[in-house]
């Protein structure tokens, strides 16, 4: 299968050839031909997976024909509307749309909270066809006058289950109901929960569903081993494996913003470069940090699963699960950061005594257990204690939490609460 077949214009496939991309991925072969017939269209698919440019590219397809090099606003009208979740997938998509219609004239624009309001109200009103936003600061631009949708083609909601996890479902209806009737949607999603059927049979016409398994995704590519350790060790061996190992571009997982920024001094201190990315930075904070990480200035970014979702890093090498996430789901989510498109890549998990429930809720998942390596001087001492862990979210997803919070556990560095229950309900914080 080639991208020729799929019955791409030569301005994309100029531009898909220039990424150094071979052959279409599996969304891709299922999700462009489709797309190009004007369907609407379900997909289950994670990061990892080719998503952005299954839906990127057909979309610029579509709106290539009435592209104008007109320096006019009213010839540039909202035409395509990217909903995501947060301001880094929002930034990653704009990218890839930037890419990949590098050689067609369309204007393209993101629109997301924690940044001044006005340069994207005058991008708004220079005129512009596609805008990836987050809902938030959307909305802000509807009650400020700037969105027309009148001329909308095309609706696109990424990472849509994360938008209900994050209690973005009022402000997606209200953009909804914003936007022709007569239009095309897509929705992009990990899992097809009952509450994403609901907003699909509301909002989608008769769509076509495409769907790619985590089997025959990232979880597979990676090679996963699972490091015991006894909690107070972890960093000392975190440490140790980066060191020994000389490796580079390292992506750690923590549970919360507190153990990302302790961590991420603690490895400072021990003279490893590393930087923590999570929903308290401000936003030139996190810009520069992944800018820093991509280019191989900081050898560590340290992230909680908010941060990290959608972060778009290519072929990145090595993932780290510090501490393991309350959701088996979040893993597959962590370990699609390496390994993605065909390249090898590795995810380590540094596992205490206390994590164990959670290890064995990740191997049911994947349907296998996990290679344990016992590293030389880290054995852990089977005299310790479990002790309970903090679930470290609230009113996370339905149905995907693991039961009623359990107390903080003392001087484990975790925080009592994590950032995904917080989040939605802070006021102002929409759209970050
Ligand atoms: P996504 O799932 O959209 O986040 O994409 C995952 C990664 O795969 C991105 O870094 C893309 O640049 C890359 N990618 C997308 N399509 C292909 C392809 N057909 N061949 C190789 N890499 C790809």
């Amino acid at each position: 299968m080639s991208f020729e077949s799929l019955g791409l214009m030569p301005e994309l496939l100029r531009a898909v050839r220039e990424q150094g991309y071979e052959t279409p991925t599996p969304i891709q072969i299922q999700a462009i031909p489709l797309v190009l017939e004007g369907r609407d269209l379900m997909g289950r698919a994670q990061t990892g997976t080719g998503k952005t440019a299954g839906f990127t590219l057909p979309m610029l397809q579509l709106l290539a024909p009435h592209a104008s090099s007109s320096a006019s606003p009213a010839r540039h009208p909202i035409r395509a509307l990217i909903l995501t979740p947060t301001r880094e997938l929002a930034m990653q998509v704009e990218e890839s749309v930037r890419t990949y219609g590098k050689y067609i004239p369309l204007r393209t624009t993101t629109i997301f909270g924690g940044v001044n309001i006005n340069p994207q109200t005058k991008a708004l009103r220079a005129g512009v066809e596609i805008v990836v936003a987050t809902p938030g600061r959307l909305l802000d631009h509807q009650g400020q006058g700037n969105l027309n949708f009148s001329q909308l083609e095309i609706l696109v909601l990424d990472e849509a289950d994360r938008m209900l996890d994050m209690g973005f479902i009022r402000d997606i209806q209200k953009i909804l109901a914003l936007l022709p009737a007569k239009r095309q949607t897509l929705l992009f999603s990990a899992t097809f929960t009952d509450e994403i059927k609901q907003l699909a049979s509301k909002f989608l016409k008769t769509p076509a569903t495409v769907q790619i398994t985590p089997q025959n995704t990232a979880a597979e590519l990676v090679r996963q081993v699972v490091h015991p350790v006894d909690r107070e060790r972890k960093r000392a061996l975190l440490s140790h494996l980066i060191t020994s190992r000389k490796l580079q571009q390292v992506l750690v997982f923590t549970r919360t913003k507190h153990g990302a920024n302790r961590l991420s001094e603690q490895l400072d201190k021990d003279g490893i470069s590393s930087m923590a990315i999570h929903g308290n930075k401000s936003q030139p904070q996190r810009i520069k940090a992944l800018e820093d990480f991509k280019k191989g200035a900081v050898r560590v970014l340290v992230a909680t699963d908010i941060a990290a979702r959608g972060l778009d890093i290519d072929m990145l090498p090595h993932v780290v699960n510090y501490e393991l996430p309350h959701v088996a789901e979040d893993y597959i989510h962590r370990i699609g950061r390496t390994g993605r498109a065909g390249t090898e890549g590795e995810a380590l998990s540094l596992v205490c005594v206390d994590e164990q429930s959670l290890l064995r809720d990740i191997e049911k998942l994947l349907r296998k257990d996990l290679p344990k390596d016992v590293i030389t001087g880290y054995a852990p001492d089977p005299s310790i204690p479990a002790e309970p862990i903090s679930t470290g979210r609230q009113g996370g997803g339905a149905g995907r939490g693991r039961g009623p919070a359990r107390p903080a556990r003392a001087g484990s560095g975790a925080a009592p609460r994590g950032e995904r229950g917080r989040h939605p309900s802070r006021p102002g914080a929409r759209g970050k």
